[in-house]
């Protein structure tokens, strides 16, 4: 199930050309000799400690037993030994003991844990994005007592937003932190849905969390953020007594279930005393630090766990023997596996255009991080600022859709428990949900990313596509799949446009449609990602490049998304362009 070398070695190398980045002087040692070996370590630690536990964590969800949350001993082993490699100090530097390797290559490298096991991954995941959270608006001291236990994977992290009654929006928090005398804060009140929330499988856990300051402006203006430990950190780093953090219950989700899900309580009974971190009142800018790598994060384990099931689902159809080819009226025949029937080769190859179109936009993104943090490329910040909401958003829904079809490939087998493809379509509908809903994003890449710069960051973008299609129409195969992604790509300036004109004046309805919007650019940044893949196979080809199948593969499944899935979008971006008031304007009383 997790992805070939060939084709991680296609995205990294021969597509994203992760060879430049050496050239920056954060990332000098990761020459092609050690992120081939990261990559290595990661798909063999991924197969002998991830995947096998996979399907029996599911069937055995955390339980409370004496009051503490007791999960699977697999699951705590396979961190044990994904500490053991260091892979917690993944994206920390050298300097602080880390691997410091680029997030292009964390990005790959946590795609990989998240298609073995996205639920055991969940608690490595949610402990380097917190840590990268105190890294860069942490003071020293925090930095210096929390950062090597949280990059050794002694302590685990998490993320605190989510309030039963606030959810979306978060203006409408209301845990307070009261100034003590002694500089810290005293936090009062409950997290909901928090992930990896309490559990014994770490000495300690660090809860980012927001609460407002009493007296701070209201809305999102007034929140801040603290480091509220399980156990409370003394000067020297060193975890002692616990802090007033308590569980008050479990969440029984959907999937994941190896990922512990819970509301926590602050200061119910003993203080729950928490740190400021950055600025009083400037909590959700350092939160957003943590966000937006965790949308990216999102987007990889969308794309990840579709990628899961598609390869699931193409074993599956290589060995699973039905019917004949059609003409074949000789029962006495040998039955074809159902590969050789044209109606599935269609949904594996679809099945792959969306898992690997998500994973390369992901992975993109993730380039384009390293080149704005440690190349100071301002043009590729603002890419990336753009990107997030799609990043985050396009491989769930589209990540999904390639579960179903897994599923659909194994007929009746796939609605059983007998193979993971139903799992797997389980552990990936949180996606949509989590680190703000799909529609939250829609509205973010509208209001926020396109109308809210005046277009400049959708120009640069538009200079990338153009590039892009220059180089695929002098490639004769490749000039017509240019050509119909050129023409949806000119159709999207005019739909914002007009957007941004009522936006003007009914805000409301201009952002009524966001989805419509997401979707189609969507489809089209992925169709844009899609060529440029299969330029770079062509090169390899052209080059004689022995990976004959691989390559071809791309190419056909760059094909099938222009030709086949991109211009079912036209009537998606009309609908938008149309600002249809449909249901900014509809009755509820009519639903
Ligand atoms: C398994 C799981 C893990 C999670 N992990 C964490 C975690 O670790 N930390 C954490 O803080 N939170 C976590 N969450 C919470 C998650 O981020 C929220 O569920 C999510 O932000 C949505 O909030 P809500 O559930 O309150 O839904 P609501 O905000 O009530 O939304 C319900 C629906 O209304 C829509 N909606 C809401 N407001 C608007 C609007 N203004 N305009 C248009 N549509 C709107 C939404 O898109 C959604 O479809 C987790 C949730 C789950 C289920």
């Amino acid at each position: 199930m997790l992805p070939p070398r060939d084709d991680l070695h296609f995205w990294l190398y021969d597509w994203l050309q992760a060879d430049t980045l050496a050239a920056m002087p954060a990332f000098a040692h990761v020459d092609r000799e050690t992120g081939v070996a990261m990559i290595d370590a990661a798909l063999d630690l991924a197969a002998s400690h991830f995947l096998p536990h996979a399907a029996a964590s599911d069937q055995n969800p955390p339980k409370l037993v004496d009051g503490k949350v007791e999960l699977m001993p697999a699951i705590r082993e396979a961190l044990a030994a994904y500490r053991e490699a260091g892979f917690f100090g993944m994206e920390a530097p050298a300097e602080e003991g880390g691997l410091g390797l680029p997030y292009t290559f964390v990005a790959a490298l946590g795609g990989l844990f998240s298609c073995a096991n996205v639920a055991t991954n969940g608690y490595a995941f949610l402990t380097q994005a917190a840590a990268n959270l105190i890294r860069e608006v942490g003071s020293d001291e925090q930095k210096r007592r929390f950062l090597p236990a949280m990059n050794e994977g002694r302590w685990f992290g998490t993320m605190c937003l989510s309030e039963p009654q606030a959810g979306s929006s978060l203006a409408d928090l209301r845990c307070v932190a009261e100034p003590l005398p002694d500089g810290r804060y005293a936090i009062r009140g409950n997290k909901m849905w928090i992930s990896s929330g309490d559990h014994e499988i770490a000495e300690n856990i660090v809860h980012l969390v927001l609460a407002k300051i009493p007296g701070g402006p209201a809305g999102t203006k007034g929140i801040s953020l603290f480091i509220v430990p399980r156990r409370h950190v003394d000067a020297e780093g060193k975890a002692g007594a616990r802090n007033g953090v308590r569980l008050i219950g479990l969440n029984h989700k959907l999937g994941t279930h190896g990922q512990v899900n819970c509301l926590l309580g602050f200061g119910e009974e003993e203080p729950a005393i928490g740190e400021l971190v950055g600025a009083p009142h400037d909590g959700l800018r350092g939160m957003f630090v943590m966000m937006n790598e965790a949308r990216i994060g999102v987007g990889i384990g969308a794309a990840m766990t579709g990628y899961g099931g598609y390869r699931a689902a193409l074993t599956y159809a290589k060995e699973r023997r039905q019917g004949r080819k059609p003409g074949e009226r000789d029962a006495t025949t040998p039955m074809v596996p159902i590969i050789e029937h044209a109606d599935v080769r269609r949904m594996l190859l679809k099945a792959k255009s969306f898992a690997e179109g998500g994973l390369a936009l992901c992975l993109y993104a993730g380039r384009l991080v390293d080149e704005a943090k440690h190349g100071g490329d301002a043009e590729a910040q603002a890419l990336v600022d753009l990107l997030t909401p799609i990043v985050k958003a396009w491989p769930s829904d589209y990540g999904q859709e390639a579960n179903s079809l897994a599923i659909q490939v194994h007929g009746g087998a796939g609605y059983t428990r007998d193979f993971p493809v139903e799992r797997l379509w389980r552990e990936n509908r949180i996606n949509a949900i989590h680190e703000g809903t799909n529609g939250i994003q829609a509205m973010d890449l509208l209001g926020r990313k396109l109308l809210g710069d005046g277009g400049k960051a959708f120009g640069l973008l538009s200079k990338r596509v153009e590039a892009t299609l220059a180089a695929a129409r002098a490639d004769a195969a490749l000039a017509p799949l240019a050509e119909a992604l050129a023409a949806r790509w000119a159709a999207l300036g005019p739909a914002v446009l007009k957007a941004g004109k009522v936006a003007a004046t009914d805000l409301e309805l201009a952002l009524a449609n966001a989805y419509l919007l997401l979707d189609a650019m969507g489809h089209a940044v992925v169709a844009w990602l899609w060529l440029d893949q299969a330029l770079a196979a062509n090169r390899a080809l052209a080059a004689g490049d022995v990976r004959r199948a691989m390559l071809e593969g791309k190419v056909a499944a760059a094909r099938y998304f222009i030709d086949w899935e991109l211009p079912t979008k036209d009537a998606v971006l009309a609908r938008f362009a149309s600002v249809d008031p449909l249901c900014r304007d509809l009755d509820p009383a009519v639903l």
